[in-house]
């Protein structure tokens, strides 16, 4: 495809005509570094539409004149590195041609106070409304697929997701996390402004905020006063430096596993910004629903796109409801039953094809386990209280340090109750029965007639959903998908998509 570059609003409409494709936008202010090279490669490489890069230094978003005639320029470096890295087109609009003098047509936005109100918004008047405005303007222009947004402005990113949402348009907003000079600063195009003494300062503020990260992890506790006290005494001008849940920005709560620890320093005439993210362990997600409804098909594809760790505890359920009828227990026993789970393992396996191999006692159950003999009982043996107080407790110690997408009936609503994302995942009963019957793993079942399958799902649904503890219910924050008629990419596409909406990527990072 030609390169082109665009410079009048006009012509974005023909050329949008032209490349029959959709667009990945990315957006910036020119002085292009890695940060946006990140955002280009990125784009290029999520999927195969046409890239365009926009240079514009936008004046409504700067609260100080002399920050606007200083901000850098360097437009030829910047068509030479966007093309390079993966642009397509390159939109290099004038001030007229955003702010057409006298046009009816410019919508001049106010950004939402709860979010605009905190942080950078405290000092800089205006300024988010100024990003509202000339982003507005852009996406209408351009009307892409997918915006790509860097984590390194945080606030600015929350609060263009909530212009996406509240003016209901289609786009995707996709964030890349901050990419970090050498000495670990947060690239910026500001950058090239600082001395190397100003530099000195703001690389040890970065560092600290990075001390205070790794400390969290240990202590799951942060004390802001001990690190303004040492960026004190650097004689580091603190803006503010404030702990809050990241997508309210509110005060953090103790109950929040991931928070946000932002800040503001002032050195010479530059101002800037670094965050960074305290988690109390990795995220969970929390895929619940009942029989057939692709969880476990789901939930390995997240795991393994995700890099998280698979729980299927429907496994673990079947696993002692095969050892039970193997050893003829007396689940009905309680007493017995509690000195009979103290000694009983199971453990899961990764194989060689990528799949789990559960053991129970040391031998391998994988396949006896999804037999309809066994899916015909686990649901009387599911509903023993001992059973599941001690199956619970095991699926908490494997989720302790979180990084895992579990399934089940009842992950949402009491194993993990704090978990990061929560699905419902289900399907009509005529279409579970259709997936139940060509399962490979249920060898049974491809045996037995469709309509007595259905019956068979009714029944196991039934007693799931009306035991005493934990029946199979949808949490209250957990998000429903009713899978008929998508394909398995799609439903862990729409699952990742609300996963990335949920975890900052930065904190995939090491
Ligand atoms: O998901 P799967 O069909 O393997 O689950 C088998 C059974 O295990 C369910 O029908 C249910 O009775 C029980 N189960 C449960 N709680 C879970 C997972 C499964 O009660 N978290």
């Amino acid at each position: 495809m030609k390169k082109v570059i665009i410079r009048k609003t006009e012509e974005i409409d023909n050329w949008r005509r032209n490349i029959n494709s959709e667009i990945n936008f990315i957006p910036t202010m020119g002085n292009l570094h890695n940060g946006h090279i990140k955002l280009i490669s990125t784009a290029k490489n999520d999927n195969s539409n046409v890239n365009l890069v926009s240079i514009f230094i936008n004046p409504l978003q700067f609260d100080n004149k002399l920050d606007l005639e200083n901000y850098p320029k360097t437009i030829d470096n910047d068509i030479k590195i966007s093309f390079s890295n993966g642009a397509d087109a390159i939109f290099i609009p004038s001030n007229e041609d955003i702010y057409p003098p006298n046009s009816k047509n410019i919508k001049f936005l106010k950004a939402p106070t709860e979010l605009s109100s905190a942080l950078c918004g405290l000092n800089r008047i205006g300024h988010f409304d100024g990003v509202c405005t000339v982003v507005y303007r852009l996406l209408n222009l351009i009307k892409p697929k997918n915006l790509y947004l860097g984590e390194k402005d945080w606030q600015q990113l929350l609060i263009l997701k909530n212009l996406v949402l509240s003016k209901k348009l289609n786009v995707a907003i996709k964030s890349v996390p901050t990419q970090r000079d050498f000495d670990g600063i947060p690239l910026s195009s500001r950058n090239v402004n600082l001395s190397k003494k100003e530099r000195k300062l703001i690389r040890f503020f970065s560092s600290e905020l990075l001390k205070a990260k790794n400390n969290f992890q240990q202590e799951k506790k942060i004390n802001l006063n001990e690190i303004i006290k040492k960026l004190s005494a650097k004689k580091i001008s603190i803006e503010y430096l404030e702990h809050l849940h990241p997508y309210t920005l509110q005060k953090a709560r103790v109950e929040d596993n991931i928070s946000l620890l932002a800040g503001a320093i002032r050195c010479g005439e530059t101002r800037l910004i670094d965050h960074v993210f305290l988690m109390k362990r990795r995220p969970i997600i929390a895929i619940d629903g009942p029989a057939g409804s692709g969880k476990s098909t789901v939930t390995k594809l997240m795991a393994k796109k995700l890099k998280l760790l698979y729980l299927d505890t429907g496994a673990m359920y079947r696993a002692l409801s095969w050892l039970f009828i193997k050893e003829s227990i007396d689940y009905k026993n309680e007493k017995k039953l509690q000195n009979i789970l103290k000694d009983i393992s199971i453990v899961f396996k990764s194989n060689t094809n990528l799949h789990q191999d559960v053991y129970v006692n040391n031998y391998c159950v994988t396949e006896e386990i999804r037999s309809e003999k066994i899916s015909s009982i686990v649901s009387k043996i599911s509903s023993i209280k001992e059973v599941r107080k001690f199956l619970v407790e095991e699926q908490r110690k494997i989720g302790e340090s979180g990084g895992l997408v579990a399934e089940g009936r009842d992950i949402g609503t009491t194993v993990f109750p704090h978990a990061e994302l929560k699905i419902f995942l289900t399907a009509s009963i005529d279409e579970r029965a259709k997936r139940r019957k060509s399962d490979k793993n249920c060898k049974d079942s491809q045996d037995i007639d469709i309509h007595k399958l259905k019956e068979l799902i009714k029944k196991r649904d039934f007693e799931d959903s009306n035991r005493e503890i934990s029946p199979l219910i949808k949490a209250n924050d957990a998000i429903e998908i009713i899978t008929d008629g998508y394909s398995i990419n799609e439903v862990v596409d729409k699952i990742i998509d609300l996963y990335n909406d949920k975890i900052p990527k930065e904190t995939e990072m090491k």
